[in-house]
């Protein structure tokens, strides 16, 4: 027997009712925000990332589905969105239109990693990039409109952190007194940290070994080394947050996995667990349109797994309103029967009622049974009596009421509408 491959799964009819709201509502938000969907391939240029995200990351160096195609061209499948939509942008010269560009996408992603729950070889992400401004109006614009999706679906419980990891003018100050920190500690570092430590100083204040917390705790802070740009940027996303009322918590050891983040890094976690898992994380990449080639500009945006909304949403006993559209079931009886319920129900269909011609196999009594095992909410009978009369029975599965009516379209659609 075949199975799907590890890290991957089906969504089956009965969770697609998740898919369905958050779709719903990504487009519902999207549009209040005035964002515009894009999607692009799920194949890249392997070097998209390489300069994108960073040779020395985990995600290039461990992670990337890479492989040669026949033609012996490199592709990755997608590991995240920024990069490809970055591509996007400059090839389709949108740096000429007017400015700033927003976008939104829901697309998979595909990374080799340990599965484990709510984390997934191939996961979904909803993404939004704000790209050619750097006000920090946006920052605040990008975090309230990943919120409000949240939000929108009926998650509470909602943390939000910021943190400002300044640009490649005071960074670089950091890093190194960062580095001379975490040198004087080497004999106390774990082993991913010692592997970090002159690649990836920054991802060293987010390792989750519990031996590392105290070295975290008293690392050099970040926001001390702002430059006064960064400062001033810093301060006035503080204030527009404040204008917005969104609640946040200043973490200055909050960093992202990625090379090309400058200034405003977020997440959003959720508190109704005892260890929070991250369900949406973004931030500024001022640096990145340059590193793929093309002019300074600046950009920002976010990513939400989908799969973690969905557990979160279970977590949370969310309830999500089921589809209860009327369904109907037309019993037939003998072959005359069957040619009117073929009749009726194309009707039915075209005016919007979902409705399914019962197995010919089987009876009466066993039609009526297959109706209620598949949840319909009505059933059409037509039996010699009908035909004769030009009639059929109507019966209401809930409340078990029956009525006669004459066998015309309106009078049938005025009932089950
Ligand atoms: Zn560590
Ligand atoms: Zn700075």
């Amino acid at each position: 027997m075949y199975k799907s491959p590890r890290g991957t799964s089906d969504i089956l009819p009965e969770n697609q009712m998740y898919w369905r709201i958050l779709n719903k509502n990504i487009e519902k938000i999207s549009l209040e925000f005035a964002y515009e969907r894009i999607d692009t391939p799920i194949i890249e240029d392997a070097n998209l990332f390489v300069r994108g995200i960073g040779e020395l990351t985990d995600i290039v160096e461990k992670e990337t589905y890479t492989f040669k195609d026949r033609g012996d061209n490199l592709l990755t499948l997608r590991p995240e969105g920024t990069a490809p939509i970055c591509r996007a942008y400059l090839q389709h010269g949108m740096q000429n239109s007017t400015q700033p560009t927003r976008l939104y996408y829901v697309l998979p992603n595909f990374r080799y990693e340990r599965p484990q729950s709510g984390r997934y070889r191939q996961h979904h992400q909803f993404g939004a990039e704000n790209i050619g401004e750097s006000d920090p109006y946006i920052d605040c614009e990008i975090i309230e409109y990943a919120w409000r999706f949240l939000q929108s679906v009926g998650l509470s419980m909602l943390n939000l952190e910021i943190n400002s990891i300044g640009d490649k003018k005071c960074r670089p100050k950091y890093i190194t007194d960062l580095k001379e920190y975490y040198n004087s500690q080497s004999n106390n570092l774990c082993k991913d940290c010692t592997r970090r430590l002159n690649n990836n100083t920054l991802r060293l204040l987010d390792c989750k070994n519990s031996d590392c917390q105290e070295i975290i705790s008293k690392a050099p802070n970040n926001l001390d080394y702002l430059c006064n740009e960064c400062k001033a940027h810093w301060q006035l996303l503080l204030l527009y947050l404040k204008d917005i009322k969104l609640p946040y918590k200043i973490n200055s050891r909050l960093v992202r996995g990625f090379d090309y983040y400058t200034r405003t890094v977020f997440e959003i976690s959720s508190k109704s667990n005892s260890s929070p898992i991250a369900i949406a994380g973004g931030g500024r990449y001022d640096g990145l349109i340059q590193e793929l080639g093309g002019p300074e500009t600046p950009g920002i945006g976010f990513g939400i797994g989908i799969e973690r909304v969905i557990l979160e949403l279970k977590n949370q006993k969310v309830s999500i309103p089921k589809n209860n559209k009327n369904k109907v079931v037309i019993a037939s009886i003998g072959v005359e029967s069957r040619h009117i319920s073929m009749h009726i129900s194309s009707i039915l269909r075209k005016n919007g009622i979902t409705t399914i011609v019962g197995p010919s196999s089987k009876n009466l009594r066993r039609q009526l049974k297959y109706a209620s095992s598949i949840n319909s909410t009505h059933v059409i009978i037509i039996g010699d009596e009908e035909i004769q009369k030009n009639t059929l029975i109507i019966k209401n599965l809930t409340s078990g009421v029956q009525n006669i009516i004459p066998n015309i379209s309106d009078e049938i659609i005025k009932i089950l509408k």
